[in-house]
């Protein structure tokens, strides 16, 4: 039996204060020192993310075995999202490598013309359905929104454009529509090797980038299940048209990230903080989990604190009740990696401080409970509330129970302790939960207090004399099979 992510470090608060919310940080070229992945981890990421967008199926391997054997040496579970690139629709190249683009001036896309031809006047374009899918009047934003041109007319496969803001536009940027509409198909042939490569690495959470619906979630599902793999699905919230289907994609999928880089340029940043809040919102009103992407910490790519409106911003998407904030180019490509997480898990810790804890609402306090095992999470987490209770020891198998729980604002820790590594893996990415290893099966069930206990105290998150409230199945080893609630005195030793 060893404790997962209850190692104390950096990571935890001590034994009254855990910091809840979870840090994903993207790996890459600036993470693969082996010093700098382990510090990462110390630092407190509970979950890297592996951006399919670059790089080989070789290197993912490579950066898969190295969080793994690192997170086992310092004693904690890691999970791993890979990051599927999707169609993200972009232009070609220019002779030139770069052009200025002057506002006033025409500008084209041109779907039929030479992919390396580009120049002041006009760019290729691989989507061919572009110029059925814009018309006169339609903004298009090249770059994350940098450019903005104008569409004055479309004529066979020119899209011929007026130049609304200029600046430098250099090989291969995106290209996205205000307001969405652009309909590509979420999954590519790339992103169809990609998956078969996630099943193979085992990893804990696959992402599908540009989901515009629940067909989309549910045929990346499909194809993940046909290749082995038992990944937890993230849909990536950045289409104005994933926002339409909100409800529907958050069924179909395990997680959701607000992805704010390419969801900023199609619904307009202004609207950005308010759907943001709606997104974490509608996602734990339905049992779902959430992550909060893309420039959270920016500035730290090249500098080692953050600004003050970095900071605001990670406290709020934490007050929002998002489950986990995530570290992009700053961990990937930039300067400061580790201090990186470390402030993000500092700010946390100081957000959380002043989120109303305790006895906060339930999330459907009108619903009537679809299950027992539900229920007695809903049970537990009204009781652990309204008692001093000093953790919650989920013993479970998938982890549902956990996330049940963990979809209920309180400020106690949540143990899930399980003899299952892959749900270990993946309840790291849960508010507020943290991964145990502890196996039942062949324990006389005498015993299984004293092992809880023990284990609890070993890791310092009771002492004895401290309430610590139980939930478990009487059946053991079946998932879904949790019909009990136990409230019990750690003995003195
Ligand atoms: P990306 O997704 O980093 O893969 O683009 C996140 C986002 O768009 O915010
Ligand atoms: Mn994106």
């Amino acid at each position: 039996m060893t404790p997962g992510n209850t190692t104390t470090g950096t990571a935890a608060l001590g034994a009254s204060r855990r910091r809840r919310t979870k840090i994903v940080a993207t790996l890459g070229p600036a993470t693969d020192d082996p010093d700098v992945l382990e510090r990462l981890i110390r630092a407190g990421t509970d979950v890297v993310r592996i951006n399919f967008s670059h790089g080989s199926a070789q290197e993912w391997a490579r950066r898969v075995r190295a969080t793994r054997e690192t997170a086992a040496r310092v004693g904690r579970y890691v999970g791993v999202i890979g990051d599927l690139q999707g169609p993200k629709i972009r232009v070609e190249s220019f002779r030139a490598g770069t052009v200025m683009l002057t506002a006033g001036r025409a500008f084209v896309l041109d779907t039929e013309m030479d992919p390396a031809a580009g120049d002041e006047r006009s760019v290729g374009v691989a989507y061919r359905r572009l110029p059925d899918e814009v018309g006169a009047g339609d903004v298009l934003l090249l770059d994350d929104g940098q450019i903005v041109l104008e569409v004055d007319e479309v004529r066979d496969s020119r899209v011929h454009c007026r130049v609304a803001r200029g600046g430098r536009l250099s090989n291969r940027k995106g290209l996205n529509k205000q307001g969405g509409g652009l309909s590509a198909r979420a999954l590519t042939a790339k992103d169809h090797a990609d998956i078969e490569t996630a099943a193979a690495l085992e990893l804990d959470f696959i992402a599908v980038s540009f989901a515009r619906n629940a067909a989309d979630i549910n045929e990346a599902r499909k194809l993940l299940r046909a290749a082995g793999g038992e990944a937890y699905v993230i849909a990536k919230i950045e289409r104005a048209e994933a926002v339409e289907n909100i409800r529907s994609i958050i069924d179909a999928s395990d997680v959701i990230m607000v992805a704010r880089g390419d969801l900023s340029v199609e619904v307009g940043y202004a609207s950005m903080t308010s759907l943001q809040k709606g997104l974490i919102r509608e996602a734990r009103a339905r049992d779902k989990v959430s992550i909060t992407a893309t420039q959270m910490l920016e500035s730290m790519i090249g500098s080692a604190s953050p600004t003050r409106a970095e900071v605001s911003d990670v406290a709020n998407a934490v007050m929002d009740g998002t489950d986990a904030v995530m570290l992009s180019a700053e961990t990937a490509i930039g300067q400061y990696p580790v201090e990186a997480v470390a402030t993000m898990a500092n700010v946390c810790a100081g957000a959380e401080k002043h989120e109303t804890a305790g006895g906060g609402p339930s999330h459907h306090d009108d619903d009537p409970f679809r299950y027992v095992d539900e229920a007695i999470a809903m049970a537990a987490m009204y009781t652990a509330n309204h008692l001093n209770v000093k953790a919650i020891v989920a013993l479970t198998e998938s982890g549902s129970t956990a996330l049940w729980m963990s979809r209920v604002r309180s400020d106690i820790p949540i143990y899930a302790f399980t003899r299952h590594e892959f749900t270990r893996r993946r309840v790291t990415l849960y508010r507020g939960v943290y991964p145990v290893s502890f196996d039942l099966e062949h324990m006389d069930p005498a015993h299984v207090h004293r092992a809880v206990f023990a284990a609890l105290l070993r890791d310092g998150a009771a002492r004895p004399g401290d309430l610590v409230l139980l939930t478990r199945g009487e059946t053991e080893g079946v998932a879904g099979g949790t019909n009990t609630m136990q409230i019990v005195t750690v003995p003195e030793v």
